[in-house]
This record gives C-alpha cells, structure tokens and sequence, in this order.
C-alpha cells in the first residue's frame, strides 16, 4: 500500500500541474529507510514493484536505480525524525523564483503553512550530489519547504498528503509573489505580525471538536 501511496502522490503531483514529466522525486519513510521513486522513469507506468528501497547506508533493494536525489532524501530522514514524507519537484513558479535565487519573503501571512516567516532557496550545486544535500539541509533548518537555486523546491511533512498540500500552496505562494513583482514591490509583514500568525497555526486547522 505505502509504495501505491507513493506512485499516487508523483502522479497527483503531475496532474495538479506542480510538475513535469519525471522529473521531480518522492519519497516516504520505511521500516529500514525509505521508499522512493526511481529515476528518470514516467509516473504513468510505475508499478509497486518499481519502488526502490533506500536504506540509511545508500544500499537498496529493488531492480531499478533509486532517484538521483536520493541522497537529500536520505539526509533530511537522518536531520529530521518528525519528518516522513519529502517531495521534491520543478513547478513552474517555485522554479522561476528559484532561477532568481531569491528567498520567499512573508508576502502573505500563508507562508506560515511552510514552517516560518520565509523560505529560502538554497545556493545552486549540481543535481544529485551531496553538495545540493548539504545546502538543501542548511535552507531547511526550522522549515518544512526550501527553493533550490536554478532547480526547483523541496517539501517535508509528517506524510504524503500533507507534503503535497505544501508543495501546492508554496507554489500559490510564489505565483503570488511574482504577479505581485510585476507590478510593484509588495509589502512584507513584520517580524511580529509573523510571530502572531505562526502562533495561530499552532492550532489553526486543528478542530477541537469531530465534525457530527
Ligand atoms: P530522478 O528522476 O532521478 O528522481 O531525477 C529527477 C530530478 O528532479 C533530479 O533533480
Ligand atoms: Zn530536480
């Protein structure tokens, strides 16, 4: 069912338009690792089968070579124990902010849902080396989401589902930011009207009472 759930979560992850072709890679933590697409391989003709599992060592057992970014995969399971799901795609609008290497500044109070008052794109390094992973960590410190200079955005949750709903409104987000670039220079909210948004996330979403 989790390696299903995996080949679900890169398929929505195209069809809700924040992602291209096989590019792109996601992952969900195993009993001895993780479970993560393969590489370079369309969504479409996934089988369960066909997702590989990584073990903390690198070592993995299944017949296709696991992602080429298995490498952040891994190293953000070892930063992060609260963290198990990582998505990682080329959406349009993250990707153009993230060719500008800007940081996502607290535009809009929304920012909050990806962990803190921004987020950052982290410094460019070649795809799949352990230079990307080391700055994608050092942009993801206190964050659940990171851009990746000339790349593309990284996501975390505690599962699938939630990671996608990130990965969604990051990408709203920077739509948002660049349409507002274009025709002025937006606001940027405070340090402490941040600080009171991210203490109403603490809860927000978060009903006290089951729905009858
Ligand atoms: P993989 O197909 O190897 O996962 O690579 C896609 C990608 O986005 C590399 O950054
Ligand atoms: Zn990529």
């Amino acid at each position: 069912m989790t390696r299903q759930q995996v080949i679900n979560t890169a398929l929505k992850m195209n069809a809700l338009g924040i992602n291209q072709g096989a590019s792109g890679n996601v992952s969900t933590r195993s009993d001895n690792g993780f479970l993560i697409t393969p590489s370079g391989l369309d969504y479409d003709a996934l089988r369960p089968e066909d997702i590989v599992n990584v073990h903390m060592d690198g070592t993995y057992t299944g017949s296709l070579k696991p992602s080429s970014e298995w490498l952040f995969h891994r190293d953000i399971y070892l930063a992060k124990p609260d963290v198990h799901a990582v998505i990682h795609t080329h959406s349009k609008f993250a990707t153009t902010l993230a060719c500008l290497r800007r940081d996502l500044p607290p535009f809009h109070y929304m920012i909050a849902v990806c962990g803190g008052k921004d987020v950052r794109c982290a410094p460019y390094a070649t795809f799949g080396t352990q230079a990307l992973s080391d700055a994608a960590l050092d942009a993801l410190q206190d964050r659940h989401a990171c851009l990746l200079a000339n790349h593309g955005m990284i996501v975390t949750g505690p599962n699938l589902d939630k990671a996608l709903k990130i990965a969604q409104e990051l990408e709203l987000l920077c739509e948002q930011y660049l349409s507002a670039l274009q025709v002025g220079e937006p606001y940027i909210l405070s340090d402490s009207e941040m600080d009171e948004v991210l203490e109403k996330f603490k809860t927000y979403g978060k009903q006290d009472k089951p729905n009858p």
